[in-house]
């Protein structure tokens, strides 16, 4: 698998912001990407079943959707994934993968497990870009990513829910550290403006994004290292559950595609000179 993967890791990264840019053109992609937990009473996680299915029956699809879907969703796309390895469609397999990656990565979020999302509730708009593009634009050189081997999933649904479990357990560190810390920074310490290319912008400043970053004492780290091993072990439990299919035929397979792409463009550009 490593083979594969490492092969086709820039159209991976490519295509993994693809699920973003489809909210604009796909109305039921926006709710795939967060779910609102404090939508459901004080015990959302107890409240809510695992499966789809008795999910529907228990709240209706329109009440699930307005609140999001993603621990739902995930469990979709796994199932999605498998079947590409067991047709062993390697722009299929790419595709899903890399929209699998994406889901994963959204219910690590802790704002994206609430209505309050970015802070907009608790005078903190902003905090969304913040925590998830900010904080490791500064500082992930210092993070470590490399966790070890992919494992097999024995129960999807329990990994799914456990990661948005888990994201929602840290929603209160990311709001009440940011609060605090903003009483100890004047407005004009706690942003500054950058260029970015043409363009000055507002940022939370260096200061204020260290601060809070040690308060949050390695939170992004570990979610990041989560997101990549729960990447890591469904895509291979859905290769496993894809009945194991050998990758590196693939590759050839995928280049002689590539090949005889460029080939016809060759042939087309020749005889007609546009198209
Ligand atoms: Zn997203």
């Amino acid at each position: 698998m490593i083979g594969f993967y490492k092969h086709h890791m820039s159209t991976i990264i490519e295509r993994s912001v693809n699920p973003d840019k489809r909210r604009y053109i796909n109305e039921n992609e926006g709710p795939r990407h967060f779910i609102d937990l404090d939508a459901y009473g004080s015990d959302p996680l107890a409240q809510l079943p695992e499966k789809w299915q008795e999910a529907i029956e228990q709240y209706g699809d329109s009440t699930l959707t307005e609140h999001g879907i993603v621990p739902w969703h995930m469990v979709r796309v796994k199932y999605y994934l498998t079947q590409a390895f067991l047709n062993q469609d390697a722009d299929q397999i790419l595709k899903i993968s890399a929209d699998l990656g994406h889901y994963v990565g959204d219910a690590h979020v802790p704002l994206h497990t609430t209505s309050n999302y970015n802070g907009q509730k608790t005078n903190q708009r902003g905090i969304h870009g913040f925590w998830e593009s900010r904080l490791p634009e500064l500082f992930d050189q210092q993070y470590d990513l490399f966790v070890g081997k992919a494992e097999y999933i024995e129960n999807v649904n329990d990994a799914a829910w456990n990661a948005v479990a888990n994201a929602h357990l840290a929603l209160d560190s990311v709001l009440i550290f940011e609060a605090q810390i903003s009483q100890e920074f004047s407005p004009t310490k706690k942003y500054s403006f950058e260029v970015r290319g043409n363009q000055t912008v507002k940022v939370y400043s260096y200061e204020f994004s260290e601060a809070y970053h040690q308060r949050l004492q390695g939170m992004v780290e570990r979610k990041m290292r989560a997101s990549i091993k729960l990447i890591a072990d469904l895509w291979f439990t859905c290769w496993v559950d894809g009945g194991q299919p050998t990758l590196n035929k693939l590759i050839l397979e995928d280049n002689k595609i590539i090949k005889r792409r460029i080939d016809s463009l060759l042939i087309r550009d020749g005889s007609h000179g546009r198209n």
